[in-house]
């Protein structure tokens, strides 16, 4: 592959970027916790150098107390907080590279129960995702504000950052101030478009007064705002014009509000599936643009930059921090690639909880778990090629472990092989070829179509055993359940589907096999649960669009029932509610009503052998298996030998 555009310098102001990516803001949930300021710095440090993104940009840090994101934000109106900024600059400089503090204010976004200060905004409308309403700015709110927006770059400067973001986009205050939704102030500050736009102008000199002609100042401006009654495409290319001309430097393009119900960067988004938005910002303005949202391959992003300036990868850096690295070095199938799931990260963030990647649980945790060789190198046997023995193999031999794999089919993937069917999950496909190259690199022996007898495994007398022997999927104590298929049987295309269809379970795997059959032809879908909600379990940042998107092809839900016997033509249920006995006619009833771990008696012997077993991912414990949790316990045990898991059926948090 020969690059084109991508590691071509480019300079802004005084600052010269050694390439075109800027690793994009990200909230990692735990920069303003003390204790972990080493964690937080190893993040940005390990993703800094002269091979890492041309530009860091950091999580929003708010500029003034009310504009809090809350959960653990950084504040530049905290004097402690202030030194961790400076701790940070100059690791990541010591490391060769280049980081921006994003100015930030909540604006109404605000949670006020974590504040403990009322949200604040240019006119008191709650926002959707709220409970409260928040307090109308009054003129001197405003002027305060724009000095505490004047101070925060004063002092972004001061700790060291190389540049500066002014947050303008996702709905958060300056997008506020622009937006006719949310900004119905009949004075100097809201009406007309002029004056919507005066707050994000004001705060734009305001910055610039305060850090000099020298600096660079990057705007991120809302290409689409994606809530109804916002600003329009003219004005967003108008305002853009107006951003260049108040002396910002950059532009980098945000898309869609936090309330808006149009996904924008989960794997239902097409990769790029936003750029057109950046390339018509792009016609109106002379200084450079950045493309965002669902960027994450270094082909694409060469590809972008055929008619853009930059292009931000944000979540890829979480998923592999050499990302660039391996591009400059032609290693492309070695790249870790984000998957788009929003799993451990931007479902964490929102839960308030450390971010980090599900197909790299590293990221967060590189301060304590260090790629260097074992003390002490051993011989490690892995029994399962899903994701979570996949993981511990990989981890193991990166430690310098020699590791030999058995896999019981013939591809190593286990449970993404059948997700990578459903046509959202094409991004699958990318960690199973992550993972072929990454085992080939590290020399693992991998044996596929081999299921290891006791004795055989003993052979080798092997320092760890892994078992990562997964799950089979859950057959329901149901009369007649021979008339039905499993969600594995379809998936691998072994089981034909009629016209009508049943699927029992409405977890994760149900709704995926829904989305599978809708891409497959005109299939009438009824999903069932005994009781409770559709899609629990999936993550917060994506179950409403998916669910959303199977209510708009048809797909009918029912719950509060329990199921009698799976007939020839359909299945026969009682009504929770009513007592009643009803018979609902289906071609094919599909299982989709979880797992159970899989894990064969025969290894018991194992441990009564001495040998040290460690059993992960599913084998473990099936109930509420992911694969986030599967891959980073098969990270965990390469990583925290001592923590090796001895009972089954026990949590860990991933
Ligand atoms: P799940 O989320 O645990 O759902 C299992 C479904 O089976 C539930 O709807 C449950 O409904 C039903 N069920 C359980 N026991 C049953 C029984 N004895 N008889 C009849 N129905 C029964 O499991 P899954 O859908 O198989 O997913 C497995 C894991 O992968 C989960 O952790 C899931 O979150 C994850 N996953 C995630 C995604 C994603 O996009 N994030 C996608 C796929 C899978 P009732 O008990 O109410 O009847
Ligand atoms: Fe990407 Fe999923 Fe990792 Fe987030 S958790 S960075 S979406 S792969």
């Amino acid at each position: 592959m020969k690059w084109k555009s991508l590691f071509e310098p480019m300079k802004i102001r005084n600052l010269l970027l050694p390439n075109r990516v800027m690793m994009g803001s990200m909230h990692l949930g735990i920069e303003g916790i003390p204790e972990k300021e080493d964690a937080m710095i190893s993040f940005y440090t390990e993703r800094a150098g002269e091979n890492g993104p041309g530009l860091m940009v950091t999580g929003g840090i708010s500029v003034s107390p009310e504009g809090d994101g809350g959960h653990h934000f950084l504040g530049f109106y905290r004097d402690q907080d202030l030194k961790t900024m400076s701790r940070l600059t100059t690791r990541v400089h010591q490391a060769g590279g280049r980081i921006a503090a994003q100015l930030f204010h909540a604006g109404r976004y605000a949670y006020s129960e974590l504040t403990g200060i009322p949200s604040v905004s240019p006119s008191p409308l709650r926002s959707p995702i709220h409970k409260e309403a928040p307090i109308e700015l009054s003129e001197l709110d405003i002027l305060n504000l724009l000095e505490s927006y004047a101070e925060a770059g004063r002092k972004a400067k001061e700790v060291g950052f190389d540049a500066v973001e002014i947050m303008g986009s996702e709905g958060y205050l300056i997008n506020q101030f622009l937006s006719p939704a949310t900004n119905k102030r009949n004075d100097q500050w809201g009406g007309s478009f002029e004056k919507r736009t005066r707050f994000p102008l004001a705060v734009l000199h305001a910055v610039r007064k305060a850090v000099g002609d020298d600096y660079p100042i990057i705007f991120r401006l809302s290409g689409m705002d994606l809530v109804p009654n916002s600003t329009t495409h003219e004005e967003t290319l108008a305002f853009a014009k107006l951003v260049e001309e108040n002396d910002a430097d950059l532009l980098n393009i945000g898309i869609g509000w936090h309330e808006s119900t149009t996904p924008t960067i989960s794997m239902m988004v097409p990769r790029a599936g936003f750029i057109q938005i950046a390339l018509d910002i792009k016609k109106e303005v002379d200084i450079p643009v950045i493309g965002s949202n669902r960027i994450n391959d270094p082909v694409l992003a060469d590809e972008l930059l055929q008619k853009l300036d930059m292009v931000s990868m944000a979540r890829p850096f979480l998923a592999d921090s050499n990302l660039l690295r391996k591009s400059k070095d032609q290693s492309l199938d070695q790249i870790n690639t984000c998957i788009a799931c929003n799993q451990a990260c931007l479902d964490h963030a929102f839960e308030g909880k450390a971010v980090s990647c599900l197909v790299n649980p590293r990221a967060g945790r590189e301060h304590k778990w260090v790629y260097k060789k074992a003390a002490t190198l051993k011989k490690i046997l892995v029994v399962g090629g899903g994701v979570a023995g996949l993981e511990a193999a990989r981890s193991h031999a990166e430690l310098g472990h020699t590791v030999v794999l058995y896999e019981a089919n013939d591809a190593i993937g286990g449970q993404f092989n059948l997700a990578r069917q459903i046509p959202i999950k094409k991004e699958f496909d990318e960690t199973v070829r992550y993972y072929t190259a990454e085992l080939k690199r590290l020399g693992v022996s991998v044996n596929l179509n081999h299921k290891p007898s006791t004795e055989e495994l003993l052979d080798h007398s092997p320092d760890l055993v892994v078992l990562a022997t997964g799950v089979v999927p859950r057959k329901p104590l149901i009369s007649g359940i021979e008339h039905a298929v499993s969600y594995p049987e379809v998936l691998s295309g072994s089981a034909a589907v009629g016209k009508k269809v049943i699927i029992i379970g409405a977890g994760g795997i149900g709704c995926d096999l829904s989305h599978y059959l809708i891409e497959r032809g005109e299939h009438e879908i009824m999903m069932l649960r005994r009781n409770g909600r559709m899609g629990e379990g999936l993550g917060k940042t994506t179950k409403w669009a998916m669910l959303q998107d199977l209510k708009n092809n048809g797909v009918k839900f029912r719950t509060n029932l329990h199921y009698e016997v799976i007939t020839e033509d359909g299945l026969i249920i009682t009504d929770s509610t009513t007592g009643k006995k009803e018979h609902i006619a289906a071609d094919t009833v599909i299982l989709a009503a979880g797992q159970e771990s899989n894990l064969p008696e025969e290894y018991n012997r194992l441990t009564d052998s001495g040998i040290q077993v460690a059993v992960i991912g599913g084998a473990r414990f099936a109930g509420e298996l992911d694969a986030k949790r599967a891959i980073y316990e098969g990270a965990k045990i390469a990583f925290e030998p001592h923590s090796i898991p001895k009972k089954q059926h026990q949590k860990d948090e991933a």
